[in-house]
């Protein structure tokens, strides 16, 4: 399976995804709360979170007490908003206010997994990053890139599998491909220009 064409006809079908921000700490955040939260709900939890606390300044100061109040109905808010604080704390004594910009660094913030790392590697600060979040893994398992259920696994596999200057186009391009086409519940095959490639339509719909 040639992952250059597969990109360029998920390319094809979709725009990408925009996240609502473009500044490496809000980014960060905003990944932090997304875990197991649909983006609709952690979008709107982000904008009012920033409303109240703009800068990380802000938040370092913050009782998580308050976050909480904020961001709820966020999945595991109360977790989150430990995370959000202590992360805003350590960025502020130990990074001079600025996210950090390698993954091992990264990795070292409350609430931090490879998933928000790489988010932040490639949309917030112009580095390589491929992020697996739950579309990108389900994709790559029906079309039968991945077998494992692991997303460390599968983005190992994805990296080796796609040339560095187009990680960063996997994550938006996947997310808006899964919400829109081959969505977690009934996806939509028959519209779908990877049928060919595919192993869950060859086991599924291309045996009808
Ligand atoms: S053919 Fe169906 S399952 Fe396969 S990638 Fe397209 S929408 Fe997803």
């Amino acid at each position: 399976m040639d992952m250059d064409l597969i990109l360029d006809r998920i390319e094809g079908m979709v725009a990408p995804h925009i996240a609502i921000w473009d500044d490496p700490f809000r980014i960060l955040i905003t990944g932090i709360m997304s875990t197991r939260t649909k983006d609709e709900v952690t979008d709107r939890a982000s904008l009012r979170l920033f409303c109240e606390y703009p800068t990380v300044q802000k938040l370092a100061k913050a009782s998580p007490r308050e976050i909480e109040k904020i961001i709820k109905p966020v999945g595991f808010y109360k977790n989150k908003s430990k995370d959000i604080v202590s992360t805003s704390r350590i960025i502020m004594t130990e990074h001079e206010g600025k996210v950090p910009t390698t993954m091992k660094k990264l990795l070292e913030l409350p609430g931090v997994g490879r998933k928000v790392a790489n988010i932040v590697l490639s949309e917030g600060v112009g580095k390589d990053g491929l992020a697996v979040d739950t579309h990108v893994q389900r994709i790559s398992f029906r079309l039968g890139i991945t077998n494992s259920e692991k997303p460390e696994e599968t983005e190992r596999i994805l990296k080796r599998r796609i040339k560095r200057d187009r990680w960063n186009e996997v994550n938006s391009y996947f997310v808006e491909f899964g919400k829109k086409i081959c969505k977690p519940v009934h996806p939509l095959c028959d519209i779908c220009k990877l049928k060919e490639d595919c192993k869950y339509w060859r086991e599924n719909e291309g045996s009808n």
